[in-house]
């Protein structure tokens, strides 16, 4: 996804290898629906941000998942993924913005 279109590659219930953590019980592979966003020079990060907060909030409440199970690709597997905004601190900042987002679904 960026700041015009998100692009659904594999349903959500089929197994994909973003985070990292192979075939593991309860790992993230098994168990989440990746999303990442691109980060492009001539595309605004906001709004990519923005549009990925909708998305979380979207799959949170069509699958029925809490806000604790939010979770960036480091956590699976250690590796600096979602980048930037692990690198600027706009983790938390970005989990406000999927509540919020959710809460407008309700
Ligand atoms: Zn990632």
């Amino acid at each position: 996804m960026d700041d015009k279109e998100i692009f659904r590659h594999i349903p959500d219930n089929e197994i994909a290898w973003h985070a990292g953590d192979g075939r593991k019980e309860g790992g993230g592979n098994m168990n989440g629906i990746g999303i990442e966003i691109c980060v492009n020079r001539n595309s605004d990060f906001n709004t990519a941000l923005k549009n990925a907060a909708w998305l979380v909030a979207t799959l949170m409440k069509k699958h029925n998942i809490a806000i604790e199970n939010v979770q960036q690709h480091h956590f699976f597997n250690g590796k600096n993924c979602p980048e930037i905004m692990r690198r600027q601190g706009l983790w938390d900042n970005f989990i406000a913005m999927c509540r919020a987002e959710f809460a407008k679904l309700s």
